[in-house]
């Protein structure tokens, strides 16, 4: 890698090579997962550069391709698998700047692909009402091109499922790395080589996403005596196709009262939840069928006068249910599960009932081909390595496919297979293999035996220096 040439060649970029603050750039949420923490720890860019402009992504892709420079894109690093991180060093390819929302319409807004989320959304809100489907809890930093291709679903998930869902994006345009870049205008099924692909096939520069209608959401949080009432109950919330909601989530006791500091006053020790976040128009609906189950509202937005220092409801939901927990006990770490329809009720209790003191069920329901069921997030107290391990694996065995949150891969933390739509295009889009390396096994080891078992250990991954 000759980077002084290479930087010469980009001069009168915004380019940054203090080690300290490439390395703080070179970072996401990684440190979520001390499997990640253990392995990635050391990993650092040698430069970052932040484009303003297509015209300007174009000229670092076309430079960095002539000196076989990798290139990592990042959004703004909220990502939890080291997806963002530079595992061979090279330039880090930061987004933040190319924030322009450029037009929106009913139905739809166009936007570069480093605009936060929650700017996308009070724009979209303040010039017509309209908000965006879904977002991730992280809206108020994360931005539109990093949860394209880094996330997966999140607050609104309940009404339109997940973000690789037809019709949740509408088209995307994207930079090759080749020696002459291309700007292609992906739509419809192409999407799909492009979403949640982690950057490795392309750099999203512009997205356009839909739009619905934005109402006041309101936050309530109900308790229940024990977790398994607190699922029934986020079940039969998330079927009631009156109620208009836009997150639904059961988390068990001991975690609400114990790690959300600031609702903490308005929670019992020992009380299991639902998060919930209702539309002001069915609020009174939303009421009477909860006194119908026998929920109790420990926490109703609607009538509380001060909510100053409490966060949205969404940011006790998500990945920022592990977050709050960290907060308290860095021994926390967590999975990712999948709990089928239609035995998602049973399924998330027996799992919640085999590591008792050891795991903690947090559940975010979902619309998902059409039907309710729910993903989990629950809390692991870590031990070692092996036993993380062999809790997936219980899951596994008891038919809770997991998604695992402790590889930087792809393959590893989705479906354990090759995704060939987004290996065929990395062929065409990104030739020599510098783009985000080692986060695709497909392309980096082809005849890898997915069923081995062990972790797929990169080669170019960067040595501790
Ligand atoms: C507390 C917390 C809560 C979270 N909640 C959710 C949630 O509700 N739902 C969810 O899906 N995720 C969630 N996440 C994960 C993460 O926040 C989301 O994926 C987020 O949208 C990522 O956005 P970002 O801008 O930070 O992306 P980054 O972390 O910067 O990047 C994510 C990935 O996308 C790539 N990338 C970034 N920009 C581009 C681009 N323009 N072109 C090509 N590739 C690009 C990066 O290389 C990386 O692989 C959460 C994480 C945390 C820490």
């Amino acid at each position: 890698m000759d980077l002084s040439a290479l930087k010469t060649e980009l001069d009168g970029l915004k380019i940054e090579d203090n080690p300290a603050l490439v390395q703080q750039k070179s970072r996401d949420f990684y440190w979520y997962s001390p499997v990640l923490k253990r392995q990635l720890d050391h990993v650092t860019g040698d430069m970052i550069v932040s484009p303003k402009s297509e015209a300007e992504v174009i000229r670092v892709l076309a430079a960095c391709h002539r000196h076989g420079v990798p290139v990592t894109p990042r959004g703004t690093g909220t990502g939890n698998y080291g997806q963002a991180m530079p595992l061979s060093g090279g330039v880090v390819l930061n987004l933040a700047d190319m924030n322009r929302i450029v037009s929106i319409s009913r139905g739809r807004v166009v936007c570069e692909a480093g605009a936060v989320v929650a700017d996308i959304d009070k724009a979209s809100r303040e010039h017509s009402g309209q908000e965006l489907r879904l977002h991730p809890s992280t809206a108020s930093t994360a931005s539109i091109g990093g949860f394209i291709a880094g996330g997966s679903g999140g607050v609104g998930s309940i009404n339109w499922g997940g973000l690789r869902d037809f019709g949740n994006v509408i088209r995307l345009r994207v930079v090759t790395m080749e020696a002459e870049p291309r700007v292609l205008e992906l739509t419809g099924e192409d999407l799909h080589k492009v979403t949640h692909a982690y950057g490795t096939n392309g750099i999203i520069t512009e997205v356009e996403m839909p739009l619905t209608a934005a109402y006041d959401w309101v936050d309530v949080i109900v308790g229940f005596d024990d977790f398994a009432a607190a699922a029934r109950y986020g079940n039969a919330l998330a079927c009631q196709d009156g109620i208009l909601t836009k997150e639904i989530a059961p988390i068990s006791a001991p975690v609400p009262h114990l790690y959300f500091k600031r609702h903490q006053k308005f929670l019992r020790e020992g009380q299991s939840v639902c998060v919930v976040m209702v539309a002001e128009q069915s609020l009174d609906a939303f009421l009477a069928f909860t006194r119908r189950i026998g929920g109790d509202v420990v926490f109703n937005g609607a009538t509380i006068a001060d909510r100053k220092g409490l966060p949205p409801a969404y940011e006790l939901a998500w990945n920022h249910t592990t977050l709050r927990a960290l907060r308290v006990d860095p021994s926390i770490t967590y999975l990712q599960v999948l709990y089928p329809f239609p035995n998602q009720l049973e399924l998330a209790n027996r799992m919640d009932r085999m590591f008792p003191g050891e795991l903690f069920s947090h559940l975010e329901f979902v619309r998902f081909d059409g039907n309710i069921t729910c993903f989990g997030l629950p809390l692991v107290k870590f031990t070692t390595e092996e036993r993380l391990d062999e809790i997936m694996r219980l899951h596994e065995e008891n038919g809770c496919p997991i998604f695992n949150a402790h590889r930087y891969t792809l393959e590893e933390g989705g479906m354990k297979q090759t995704d060939d739509i987004q290996l065929a295009f990395k062929r065409e889009a990104d030739p020599q293999g510098l783009l985000n390396p080692g986060k695709m096994i497909a392309w980096e080891n082809p005849d890898y035996d997915y069923k081995s078992g062990r972790t797929f250990l990169f080669k170019g991954l960067q040595q501790a220096r």
